[in-house]
C-alpha cells in the first residue's frame, strides 16, 4: 500500500488512532500489541485523534507501520523454535512495559488498562 491510498484509507476512519489501528477492516493483523509499538515508533500519542493527525505524523505513521511489522516478523521468524507455546514479545519497546524506563528518554513507560486492553506509551515521546 502506498502513502497516499494508506492516508486516503485512514480518513475513512474516525476516532482514536490506537482503535483504528488495532480495527481489522482498517489493516488486517496488527494486534494490541503492536500497534502500542507502532505508534512509540512513530512518536504519536495513542489517544489521539485521526483528525489531529497532519500529514508528516501521518507518513511517520505509515514508516512506523512497515518497520515494526517487519522487525517482528524478523525476530519472529528465528525464535519460533525457543518455544512454541509462549508468545515472543521480550523484544518489544513498550508494550507490557508499564513503568520501565522508556528506551527512548528514560522516563517511566505509561500503562492504561481500558476495556480489557493494555496500553503502554511513553508521556514524554509520545505526543
Ligand atoms: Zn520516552
Amino acid at each position: 500500500m502506498t502513502l497516499p491510498v494508506f492516508t486516503q484509507r485512514l480518513r475513512r476512519h474516525p476516532g482514536q488512532i490506537k482503535n483504528i489501528l488495532v480495527n481489522d477492516t482498517f489493516l488486517a493483523g496488527i494486534g494490541n500489541a503492536y500497534a502500542d509499538e507502532i505508534l512509540f515508533a512513530a512518536g504519536i500519542y495513542p489517544y489521539r485523534r485521526r483528525g489531529t493527525l497532519t500529514s508528516s505524523e501521518i507518513a511517520s505513521l505509515y514508516e512506523a507501520i512497515h518497520r515494526v511489522l517487519n522487525e517482528a516478523r524478523a525476530v519472529v521468524a528465528v525464535r519460533m523454535g525457543e518455544d512454541i507455546h509462549h508468545k515472543v514479545r521480550d523484544f518489544l519497546q513498550v508494550h507490557g512495559k508499564g513503568g520501565e524506563p522508556c528506551p527512548r528518554c528514560g522516563s517511566p513507560v505509561s500503562q492504561i488498562n481500558a476495556n480489557q486492553r493494555l496500553t503502554n506509551f511513553c508521556r514524554r515521546c509520545q505526543i
